[in-house]
């Protein structure tokens, strides 16, 4: 009896196995055209100072709408891409529509940075540093405009070649952003060789303050001295509740993003919350909707 209940279990896994292995060749296939059928969109997340929770940047995320499987998330089809060529060419498609977004905004008069997600697969690609350049030429966009975010994922390789690319990166002016930080990847040595300018605190450690009274505090508070000890701006990610904001603002950081200022939105959605470039805005403007 025991014997057969093994089987089965066995069986169920197998079939478990056989789903993932078919959505995972559905994707990749479907994935491979997504861009030439236009089914892939940007939004943008803003990211606020604090404690004014002005509007400062925006993290450009990426959406999928495929006309049969719906809305694929980014956690499911980034994987996929990853295991191919195909994240550089998504990723390139990202980079060429984030700036195209942000030199609108700056020629509009906005005050905004822009900040887009690189997978270690294109960072090691035959000169990014190039590519990036070539597409910061061609919108006309300041390179410090740019924010390129790197997890701790592409920590766990190469330290010195990694310390190279950023580094190579950072000579065309972009700034560099750990994301991620916090969530278990990297060690605080690696973070202080990483040329990098900002350090995202990962939203597990902005969310514990929830789930355990008292606790993660201590946690936010030394990771913002850590980031402000070693030169760099921290900004706080997935910040969804007051009280979350207060435990960051009483850190002492003052850069944060999550839900309680905002999901990912189309970019005009979040253009009337942006902060006029010289003059202050004189008309009143009217407050968008940020939907999940
Ligand atoms: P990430 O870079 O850490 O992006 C933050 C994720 O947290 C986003 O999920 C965002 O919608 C979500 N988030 C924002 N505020 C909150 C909050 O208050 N609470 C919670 N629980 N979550 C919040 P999203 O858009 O599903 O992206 C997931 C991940 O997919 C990103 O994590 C990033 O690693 C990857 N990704 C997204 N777009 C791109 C891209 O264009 N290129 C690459 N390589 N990766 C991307
Ligand atoms: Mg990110
Ligand atoms: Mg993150
Ligand atoms: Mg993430």
């Amino acid at each position: 009896y025991a014997k057969q209940r093994g089987k089965n279990r066995v069986e169920r896994y197998q079939v478990r196995y056989d789903e993932l292995l078919r959505r995972h060749s559905t994707l990749e296939h479907e994935l491979r055209h997504a861009i030439e059928r236009d089914e892939l969109r940007l939004v943008f997340q803003p990211v606020v100072a604090l404690p004014s929770m002005r509007p400062v940047g925006a993290e450009a995320l990426l959406r999928w709408h495929h006309p049969t499987l719906g809305n694929v998330r980014p956690d499911e089809f980034i994987p996929v891409a990853e295991e191919s060529a195909l994240i550089n060419r998504l990723g390139a498609w990202v980079l060429r529509q984030a700036c195209r977004q942000l030199a609108s905004w700056l020629a509009a008069g906005h005050d905004v940075w822009v900040s887009v997600n690189l997978s270690p697969k294109e960072l090691h690609a035959a000169d990014y540093a190039g590519q990036v350049a070539d597409v910061l030429a061609e919108w006309d966009v300041p390179s410090q405009r740019l924010v390129l975010e790197v997890t701790e994922h592409a920590v766990a390789t190469d330290m010195d070649e990694l310390v190279r690319r950023l580094a190579e990166l950072r000579g065309t002016g972009v700034r560099i952003a750990l994301d991620d930080f916090g969530a278990g990847y990297s060690s605080l040595g690696q973070l202080r060789d990483l040329p990098v300018d900002i350090l995202k605190i990962d939203h597990a450690l902005v969310a514990e303050p929830e789930s355990r009274t008292g606790m993660a505090a201590p946690l936010v508070d030394v990771v913002v001295r850590l980031g402000h000890r070693l030169g760099l701006e921290v900004l706080a990610e997935g910040i969804g509740t007051p009280a979350q904001r207060a435990v960051v603002e009483e850190a002492g950081c003052r850069l944060g993003q999550g839900s309680l200022f905002g999901w990912g939105v189309p970019a005009e959605h979040l253009e009337a919350q942006l902060r006029p470039l010289r003059a202050p805005v004189t008309r009143p403007v009217p407050a968008p909707r940020s939907a999940p």
